[in-house]
């Protein structure tokens, strides 16, 4: 059959429900734990930090399916389906025998797939009768695609914004702002425990971790508010499912089998979600489908972390999750793979990796925005940094396959646009990018901090 350069998949096959892909899990990642106490999370102490139909999700390990409400589904319809598309051109220009095809997640405003889940949290702090949702934010991403959830459904959005790209991404604030956010770069000293951080490094970059200290504080601190986060938490990577069960329809469809699928990592949810019906697949043993996760070489936690109790954040006001991690007080130097730049995984990924169920690679940035470059000039899509991480792997595999001759069928994960990282592309234009990988004594440092678990 011939497959036609974009699959588009028809509203009513759109997906109803959610995969929760722990129900297949025969491991099950590791609960969060108190901080304090060092018992599992309960329902009541993550419904004060989360909207409680959030907790839940979290805590459910075992419902296989979960209804997206119609709402939901309604608001997936404005940007939804999203193509997945034959990328015929690259093929030829690399000549490589093998079939790639990449999910684009880069057709909304924010430019990324963070909008599937923003969109679910924004409704159910809605459903809950909040006023509104804190949240930090890294690239900018996150906070766009929450900013417009909580102007569909009108709720206030507080987002902290991590100093470096406050600075360097005016632009994005400002889309923020346009759609009714409030925005702070962190650390800021609208907190304690940004005050807290500042006082003890005045000069600071800001990192995700801190960001994520100051929001839970001013969720928890505001009546009527309720933290959200975009990545790394299990309920992320169920809403994110909508971008592996659409994949899955498209290529059902057309009978194509995927030999290998890529997805880029930073706290693993597209990743999550991209795989997720297809890591159930593997899990039920009805596929070896290959699974690559691909992270910065500057921020390595499945490839040189390690799989141990931590925390969430840099002011440990977090419950503690299992996850492959570079230690909290990891802070990556300020280079440009924004939204891969979390010390830790998702616990779902990190299980899965641990198990032997996906592989994990690292990607220099340089050799990131190569394959950035390349793919835009024979496929015209300028890409995200993050993504291009995923094409980078896509490309050497594809590459191999020219090697070998094997007609192998690679997916990979295109998750969003570059059109806010273009300092990014300047100083890779300009030969000015360098590569930035910490040293063995550099992780030890941050690792030999990691909370004590009994
Ligand atoms: C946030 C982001 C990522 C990384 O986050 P994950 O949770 O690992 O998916 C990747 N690509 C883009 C475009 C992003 O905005």
């Amino acid at each position: 059959m011939e497959i036609p350069y974009k699959i588009y998949l028809e509203e009513s096959e759109m997906p109803k429900a959610w995969y929760n892909l722990r129900a297949d899990m025969k491991n099950k990642p590791a609960p969060l734990l108190n901080p304090g106490t060092g018992k599992p999370m309960t329902l009541e102490e993550l419904s004060q930090v989360f909207c409680r139909e959030l907790a839940l999700q979290e805590l459910d390990c075992e419902t296989p399916y979960i209804p997206i409400p119609q709402e939901i589904q309604d608001f997936y319809k404005m940007y939804r389906p999203s193509p997945l598309v034959r990328a015929y051109c690259l093929e030829k220009k690399l000549g490589t025998p093998a079939h790639i095809y990449y999910k684009f997640e880069g057709n909304n405003t924010s430019g990324s797939h963070k909008l599937n889940s923003a969109i679910a949290q924004a409704y159910y702090a809605k459903q809950q009768g909040l006023k509104g949702v804190t949240t930090e934010t890294g690239a900018g991403q996150w906070g766009t695609a929450l900013s417009m959830a909580c102007s569909y459904f009108g709720l206030d959005c507080k987002v902290f914004m991590v100093k470096i790209s406050y600075e360097q991404k005016p632009f994005r604030r400002e889309v923020m702002r346009t759609y009714g956010a409030s925005v702070t770069p962190s650390p800021s000293n609208t907190t304690q425990v940004g005050r807290k951080i500042l006082a003890e490094f005045p000069d600071t970059n800001g990192s995700l971790g801190c960001a994520i200290s100051e929001a839970v504080e001013a969720a928890v601190s505001n009546e009527g508010y309720r933290y959200v986060l975009g990545s790394v938490l299990s309920q992320v990577l169920l809403h994110q499912s909508v971008i592996g069960l659409e994949t899955k329809t498209a290529m059902d469809k057309y009978g194509i089998k995927p030999d290998i699928i890529i997805g880029c990592a930073g706290g693993g949810s597209n990743l999550g979600g991209l795989i997720a019906p297809f890591a159930g697949q593997k899990l039920r043993g009805e596929s070896d489908v290959r699974l690559i996760a691909v992270e910065p070489a500057s921020c390595p936690s499945l490839t040189r972390g390690k799989y141990a109790y931590d925390f969430c954040d840099t002011g440990c006001v977090c419950p503690l999750a299992k996850m492959y991690t570079l230690g909290s007080s990891f802070i990556p130097s300020p280079n440009h793979a924004g939204g891969l730049r979390y010390h830790g995984m998702s616990s779902i990924v990190s299980q899965l990796y641990d198990d032997g169920l996906i592989e994990a690679r690292s990607a220099e940035q340089t050799a990131v925005f190569e394959a950035a470059e390349y793919f835009a000039r024979v496929e015209g899509i300028l890409p995200a940094p993050e993504s291009s991480h995923a094409i980078r792997v896509a490309i050497d595999e594809a590459i191999k396959c020219r090697e070998t001759g094997e007609e192998k069928t690679i997916v990979f994960g295109l998750t969003g646009t570059g059109y806010f990282d273009l300092y990014a592309y300047q100083s890779f234009n300009d030969g000015k990018m360098t590569d930035y990988i910490p040293t063995d004594e550099d992780i030890a440092k941050s690792l030999s901090k990691l909370p004590q678990i009994k």
